[in-house]
């Protein structure tokens, strides 16, 4: 007989949204991850007074109000509005592409100035790749000075090489607002994303640093079902081959003066510095100290022994997902979910969704298995 209903592989957004979801309906988990903390990609540690993001800037946004009222359950949220600057070739623009950004690089003060400078040199025709896509909606300019060399850092490839939807991501807008989201809602965890988690897994048990492939029959045995959410390729002995992913190393710095660059989140779009992001902390929380810390981000190929953050979603990579896919789908006693298991560029709000949906449906199925034949 099973110890748990449901065995949960990996801490992160997914396996902790499913493992509150099946806990409050009365179900047992048992929720592992092979990392030393809970929380995956979105942990958050406390250095000197302020919540670092350990992987990188994580900002919530969603337009979903379940999503919305679920997290609020576990944290309260501010009024944090992202509004990353980029810098290039010595410039500082204004993101998204808006009016600041245009009035920034050609000096047009009107919605109609800025839509002509576009019209002339945007790309006509049906976009096939990234590359053509921004060029499409934005035009040379910006993609030279804005999109261009941060890409091909990011990804590791030229813009042509990747898909449309990836730029597709980020707002335009023809008005003078930063917000880099179009969500209705947007804030960052007051007391930083490991204190949600930590609400979130109340009285659900947890094991760290214990990796489900060093005893998979043990766990799996452990459990009527089991939730998946690391590396879909991984899960099958990569047979149809490797997935693609992108990683990431981040150089965290501690600076000993108050303000080191006046806002949380600067991007690198030359090519002249290897990284694409320098994070400031504290400005995510308006946190109180003398020192700050800074972070930059570089990616990197997923090599072996790094971890997999970004699923690249290339054609190729697409047709081998859709072979490991459908063979998790003749798995009755698994779920696969989550950024690594979809294989999907899915934001926090997202992955709670499809945790939901997921747990949803698996309640209507119980439902009807116990139904009369
Ligand atoms: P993960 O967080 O990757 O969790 C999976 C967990 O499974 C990991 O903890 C891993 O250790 C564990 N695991 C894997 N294999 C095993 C195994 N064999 N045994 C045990 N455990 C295992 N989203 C936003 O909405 N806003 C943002 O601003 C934002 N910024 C981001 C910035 C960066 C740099 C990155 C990389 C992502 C960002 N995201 C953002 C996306 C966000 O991180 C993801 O949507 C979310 O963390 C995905 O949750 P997950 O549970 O699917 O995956
Ligand atoms: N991007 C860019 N320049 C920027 C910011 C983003 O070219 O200054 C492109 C890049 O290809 C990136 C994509 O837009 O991968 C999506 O950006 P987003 O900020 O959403 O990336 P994430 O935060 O998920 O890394």
């Amino acid at each position: 007989m099973a110890t748990y209903d449901y065995l949960i592989v990996g801490c992160g957004l997914y396996g902790a949204t499913f493992a509150r979801l099946a806990s409050d309906a009365g179900l047992s988990c048992l929720v592992i991850d092979k990392r030393p903390h809970f929380g995956g990609n979105c942990h958050t540690e406390n250095r000197h007074g302020i919540n670092v993001h350990t992987y990188g800037a994580h900002i919530f946004h969603t337009s979903n109000k379940a999503v919305w009222d679920f997290v609020h359950r576990f944290a309260d949220f501010n009024n944090y509005i992202n509004s990353p600057k980029a810098l290039s070739n010595g410039r500082l623009y204004s993101l998204p592409f808006n009016m600041n950004t245009f009035y920034e690089l050609w000096q047009v003060h009107t919605p109609e100035q800025a839509r002509a400078r576009i019209e002339e040199q945007r790309f006509q025709g049906d976009p096939a790749n990234l590359e053509e896509q921004a060029l499409s909606l934005v035009g040379s300019d910006i993609y030279t000075t804005l999109i261009r060399d941060y890409t091909k850092k990011q990804w590791g490839r030229h813009p042509r090489e990747l898909p449309a939807f990836i730029i597709k991501r980020l707002p335009l807008r023809f008005t003078f607002n930063n917000n880099y989201f179009n969500d209705r809602y947007q804030g960052i965890p007051i007391g930083g994303y490991t204190a949600m988690f930590e609400r979130m897994l109340a009285g659900i048990e947890v094991r760290l640093n214990t990796d489900y492939f060093e005893n998979r029959n043990f766990f799996d045995n452990l459990a009527r079902k089991v939730v998946y959410t690391g590396c879909i390729d991984e899960f099958f002995h990569h047979s149809y081959g490797q997935l693609e992913y992108r990683s990431l190393d981040f150089e965290h710095d501690i600076h000993e003066h108050e303000n080191h660059q006046g806002n949380a989140v600067v991007n690198y779009c030359d090519d002249s510095a290897p990284y694409t992001r320098t994070i400031e902390h504290k400005h995510f929380e308006n946190s109180q100290s003398d020192v700050t810390v800074v972070t930059r981000e570089y990616p990197q190929d997923c090599t072996s022994g790094r971890i997999p953050y970004y699923p690249v979603n290339s054609e190729q990579n697409q047709k081998t997902y859709s072979l490991y896919k459908e063979r998790a789908s003749s798995i009755p006693t698994h779920i696969f979910g989550g950024r690594l298991s979809e294989y999907k560029y899915m934001d926090m709000h997202v992955v709670i969704e499809s945790a939901m949906n997921r747990f949803r449906s698996e309640r209507k199925q119980a439902a009807t298995d116990l139904l009369p034949q």
